[in-house]
């Protein structure tokens, strides 16, 4: 199938949001066009190699519900859920928190978990299953009731989800001090909060409690190859249901005319048409930069402005020369130099660095062993993570007009190369010695992850997961623009892989104006699967994703002929 424009939907950015919503409009009969700016699709979900070496992951590390859970349905309803395959971490401690004098190992399974957190803190059982139980029947309150929307009667949903309404939107900190819980266990807690990078004290219990929920339910997963395999498969959905994904484009306007959205303009004048839009672009750009202020709803403008980003991660790339499986078992580290984690957000609103900052450490090498591609033959690669300010005056990035040349500023040097060799300092206190052992080294910082996804401050959870701005409180999948949609970690399914594709399902439904999330747990599966290539023996997903304007180009320019 060759078919090229008009286009009945274009959507706006490449990462999981924007291709699970465009496989899903595609596979449903919708001829989708996919924009995406950089020269690889993915978005956060990219690998990127170094040397033909070397392969990282920027934004999927771990991830949860792949055998029944929401990531195996929404690959399920495109036919993907066997292509695909996943590794399971540790399942009796797939996250080790390291604490100055003792560790945690999470196991899978809230029984487990329960268990575990009552033989660390005999002394506050009582509170622990308080605080557990709370957490699991916020969760399951939310699976029955779903996010109540404008249309939702609140006297059924307060009926049917007493423990959602009473709970979920307060904050973790309320639950911590209801349940009489002390310093230690609050931080074993929100050992792994890092996911999502939001103070214990405007933490939603209902997200802190779906985290868990996420990982608790069947463990936590690496995707077999690396996180591009998933972009991969949804870009294959997508052509061989007649839509193109073409890289390269960037979205400078979304037009629309008399309230309705009527396509999009990119850099360099190019103008394509089609009475939908999503945009899963960066909520903030996608309202106050590519739409005219004239278009947007009284006060929108300022509500959107008006919204918090969530603190942005930092990454740094090590390539060793040892097999690090022999000193690290398949597990994530979160060393954390502090109990009480609401102080790393103090530096980070005072717009300073850490001086000991938190990391997570994780190894696609020794998540993943029987795939190749991640390093040379007898050695292994390590990722270490940390969040931290924004601040252009931090990074010592000199003003926002010369921010997009930071990357050879000599502040912003020395503050990188300085958490750079903080966040080493901290793994080589867990995993022994690694600088003689270093062979490749990068990192990448707030600025850095604005440069590739064009996210407001860097931040790859798009607006704070906060207990004001989460929910129903972040932007719905519909518009007040006619034609104009949402998706991404910004809408009401957050962020992280399985907030992304949530998301694209959610608007892929506002599209087609029908519940495709009620239609696949009936066991529906859209498009022809038949169609499907990718994955197999010698199947690269990072060329998959790669250059694909040329290809598109190529495409259009022979169905033409
Ligand atoms: C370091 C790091 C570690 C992470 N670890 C995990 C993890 O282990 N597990 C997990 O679940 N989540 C993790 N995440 C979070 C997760 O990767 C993201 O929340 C999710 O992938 C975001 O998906 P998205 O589609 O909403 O946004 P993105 O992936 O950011 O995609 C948006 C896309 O839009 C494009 N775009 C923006 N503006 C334009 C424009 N004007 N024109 C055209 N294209 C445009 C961007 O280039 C980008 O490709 C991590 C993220 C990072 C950065």
């Amino acid at each position: 199938m060759n078919r090229t424009g008009p286009w009945d939907a274009i959507v706006v950015g490449s990462g999981l949001s924007g291709l699970t919503s465009a496989a899903y409009l595609a596979a449903n009969g919708k001829k989708v066009l996919v924009l995406e700016q950089y020269d690889v699709a993915g978005g956060c979900s990219q690998t990127f190699r170094r040397k033909n070496e070397w392969q990282f992951d920027v934004g999927l590390h771990y991830i949860g519900g792949v055998k029944t859970g929401d990531i195996s349905r929404v690959l399920k309803g495109l036919g993907l859920h066997d292509r695909i395959d996943f590794v399971e971490m540790d399942p009796d401690g797939f996250d080790t928190f390291v604490f100055p004098d003792f560790e945690f190992r999470v196991p899978k399974g809230w029984d487990n978990y329960l268990d575990r957190l009552v033989e660390t803190f005999p002394d506050e059982e009582e509170g622990l299953r308080q605080c557990v139980g709370t957490f699991r029947d916020v969760v399951g309150d939310l699976a029955g009731s779903g996010i109540p929307g404008v249309d939702t009667d609140l006297a059924d949903f307060v009926a049917r989800a007493p423990n959602l309404v009473a709970w979920g939107m307060r904050s973790i900190t309320e639950l911590f001090d209801e349940c009489g819980l002390g310093e230690r266990s609050r931080a074993v807690l929100t050992g792994h909060a890092g996911d999502y990078a939001t103070p214990p004290s405007r933490t939603p219990v209902v997200l802190h409690a779906s985290l868990v929920d996420h990982y608790m339910q069947e463990g936590a997963f690496y995707v077999r190859g690396g996180g591009q395999v998933l972009p991969g498969h949804l870009i294959d959905v997508i052509h061989s249901n007649g839509g193109r994904v073409r890289t390269h484009a960037e979205v400078a306007s979304i037009n629309v005319v008399d309230g309705t959205a009527t396509g999009v303009t990119l850099s360099g004048d190019e103008t394509i048409e089609a009475p939908i839009v999503i945009s899963t672009a960066d909520i903030k750009r996608t309202f106050l930069d590519l739409l005219d202020p004239e278009v947007l709803p009284d006060g929108l403008a300022e509500i959107v402005d008006g919204y918090r980003m969530a603190t942005p991660l930092v990454c740094v790339y090590l390539g060793l020369d040892f097999d690090l499986a022999e000193r690290m078992p398949n597990t994530n580290y979160w060393r954390h130099s502090r109990y009480d984690s609401e102080e790393y957000y103090d530096f980070v609103a005072a717009e300073k660095f850490d001086p000991d900052p938190p990391v997570y450490i994780t190894s696609a090498s020794a998540k993943d062993p029987g795939s190749t591609g991640h390093a040379p033959e007898g050695c292994s690669t390590v990722e270490l993570m940390t969040w931290a300010t924004p601040s252009l005056e931090a990074w010592g990035v000199e003003s926002e007009e010369a921010a997009g040349k930071y990357s050879k500023q000599e502040g912003y040097l020395a503050a990188k190369d300085k958490i750079v060799e903080q966040l080493i300092d901290s793994a080589e206190e867990i995993l022994g010695e690694l600088r003689p052992h270093i062979l490749w080294k990068e990192a990448a910082t707030p600025m850095t992850q604005t440069r590739y996804t064009q996210s407001t401050d860097g931040s790859s959870y798009g607006i704070e997961l906060a207990t004001d701005q989460f929910g129903p409180l972040r932007p719905d999948f519909k518009t007040a623009i006619d034609g104009l949609f949402l998706a991404g970690v910004s809408t009401r399914r957050g962020h992280g892989i399985v907030g992304a594709m949530n998301g694209g399902v959610e608007s892929a439904s506002a599209v087609l104006g029908r519940n495709l999330r009620h239609e696949i747990q009936g066991g529906a599966v859209f498009g022809d699967i038949s169609r499907l290539t990718a994955g197999g023996e010698g199947w690269d997903a990072l060329e998959a994703c790669r250059k694909l304007q040329d290809k598109s180009a190529r495409r259009i320019a022979a169905a033409a002929v």
